[in-house]
């Protein structure tokens, strides 16, 4: 239901070459039922696409060893690489315990 804005009458609708208009009953202003065609135009924004996020693990992606921890006595530990710039120098390989964390390095 809607009035009309100049005089405050109630708005009727028409049907006027299959345009839906609201015309004042009483000064006969006509405007028209811009709310239907917005229903009509407007559609449901699409969601954006939630962009996938691969969740790692907790655990660290780090290969196992089966060596001794210094500290705890556990028998299985992650190690890595690291080589250092100096040529001359040996390649580090660390250790961390898959028990306790406890990290230790070995020249190889
Ligand atoms: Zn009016
Ligand atoms: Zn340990």
């Amino acid at each position: 239901m809607q009035f009309c804005p100049k005089c405050g009458a109630l708005m009727l609708p028409k049907q006027i070459e299959d345009r839906p208009i609201l015309v004042c009953n009483t000064c006969g202003h006509a405007t028209k039922t811009a709310k239907l065609e917005e229903y009509k135009i407007v559609k449901p924004a699409k969601q954006k696409e939630m962009i996938a996020v691969i969740e790692k693990g907790a655990k660290p992606a780090l290969p196992t060893a089966r060596t001794k921890c210094p500290k705890c006595g556990h028998g299985e530990a992650y190690w890595w690489l690291r080589q250092t710039r100096a040529a001359d120098e040996a390649t580090t390989r660390f250790y961390r315990c898959a028990k306790c964390g406890h990290t230790w390095r070995e020249y190889t």
